[in-house]
Formats: structure tokens, sequence, C-alpha cells
């Protein structure tokens, strides 16, 4: 099979742009599984599932269909043929995505599309447990970190009329959500490398993926 490029690390810390990147520069098709997550609580939210129950998102969860592009210059994200791509990064699914990746049976359907679409490899694959539990084989496993303020300057540089103190409070709050549940699934792989991106240009972030895919 081709190469998979696991990128798993929190938000903020740089995965996206990093993914996407290393993805044209190698000639791969990239794939976002937090927009996967993001679409299936899109849905949920729509069909007023009441998301403080885990049984009643976990009844439904097989319903959607959801359909993942792999194009790193413009990634497509459709449910039930909508395309969602605007309404998943809005404040109201970041802030209730937590609740929903966190019921196993959502887990357990969106990582088996995940690995469908992997299929024959040749893609960067960015998420959370993408070194540990979508592809464990993966041939190349990074783990991108940052600094709350690095992570925080980021974000509310993408979300104009944001400050850096609000984001770095709501990202906080979203870890924790994140971190606290029985099944959190950010941890770094065995035989994952640790790339601190603070203080390093979305460039120089990418020439050392491109270092280590080369290895
Ligand atoms: O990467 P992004 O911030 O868009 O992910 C949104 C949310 O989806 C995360 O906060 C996390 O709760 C969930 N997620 C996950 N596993 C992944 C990717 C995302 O649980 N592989």
């Amino acid at each position: 099979t081709g190469l998979v490029v696991a990128m798993d690390g929190p938000s903020g810390s740089g995965k996206s742009s990093v993914s996407r990147g290393a993805a044209r520069a190698l000639g791969l098709r990239y794939l976002d599984t937090g927009a996967m997550y993001r679409a299936m609580t899109w849905w949920m939210l729509c069909q007023g599932v009441d998301l403080t129950d885990p049984a009643a998102v976990a009844a439904r969860c097989s319903e959607p269909a959801v359909l993942s592009g792999t194009d790193p210059d413009g990634p497509a994200i459709h449910v039930d043929g909508v395309d969602v791509a605007g309404p998943i990064r809005e404040a109201e699914v970041t802030g209730a995505v937590s609740a929903v990746a966190a019921v196993p049976e959502v887990r357990a359907r969106l990582v088996a599309l995940q690995r469908e679409i992997i299929g024959d490899g040749g893609i960067v694959v960015e998420g959370r447990d993408i070194g540990t539990v979508v592809w464990p084989d993966a041939a190349v496993k990074i783990y991108l970190t940052a600094s709350p303020e690095a992570r925080a300057r980021r974000r509310s540089a993408e979300l104009a009329g944001s400050t850096v103190e609000a984001q770095q409070q709501a990202m906080a709050k979203r870890d924790a959500l994140d971190s606290t549940r029985k099944t959190d699934p950010l941890s770094m792989a065995v035989g994952a490398v640790e790339l601190d991106t603070s203080d390093l240009t979305l460039e120089e972030v990418i020439a050392e993926v491109l270092r280590l895919v080369a290895e």
C-alpha cells in the first residue's frame, strides 16, 4: 500500500495547514477526520437530537451519509448530499462536537469510514487517534504540539473579531471536555515523532514533515 502519514495533535497545533501543505508537496491525498466528527455533529443538531444523551446519539449515528473528499486544495465534506464545509466551522458545532465524538458508536462508525477512505494509502490523515487507532501501521506518525499561547494566537487569527484571550479560554474548555471523557482519543502513538510548532513558521513545519517522510 501507499504511504500513510498520520498527523495527530490538539486544535490550534497547526494540524490542518501542515497536513494540507504536506499533502500538496508530496502529491498525496488529504483527509480531515475532525471535519467528519463536525459533520456528524451538524446533522445531530439539525435533527434536534439531545446531545447530552449518549444513547440517543448512538441510536441515530448510523443514519447520515457522511462523505469526505480528499483533495488538499479543496477539502469537501457533505452530509446527505448537503455541502457543510461552512456550517461545521461555526460556533454551535464547535461547542457541541466533543460530546458527539465521545460516543463510542459514533467513533466506531467514523473510524470505519476513515479506514475505507485511506484504503490503499497515498494520503496524509489529520486527527487525534490516527496513529493510535485508525491506522497504527502508518509509516510516518507525527504528533504536533504548540504552547497554549501559540494555539490561541492561531485560532484568533483564523476567526475575525475574536481575541487571543477569548480563544485561549474556549480552547482550554474544549481540551478539558475532550480529555476528561473516558474515550479521549488524543494520546501520542507508539513510534510517533513529536513536533513543537510554537516557534516555527508553517513553511518550517512542513519542511520538517517532508524531512521525516524522506527518512
Ligand atoms: O480537528 P478539529 O478541531 O476540527 O476536531 C473537532 C473535534 O472532533 C475535536 O475537538 C474532537 O472532539 C473530535 N475529533 C476526534 N477524533 C478525531 C478528530 C476529531 O474525537 N480523530
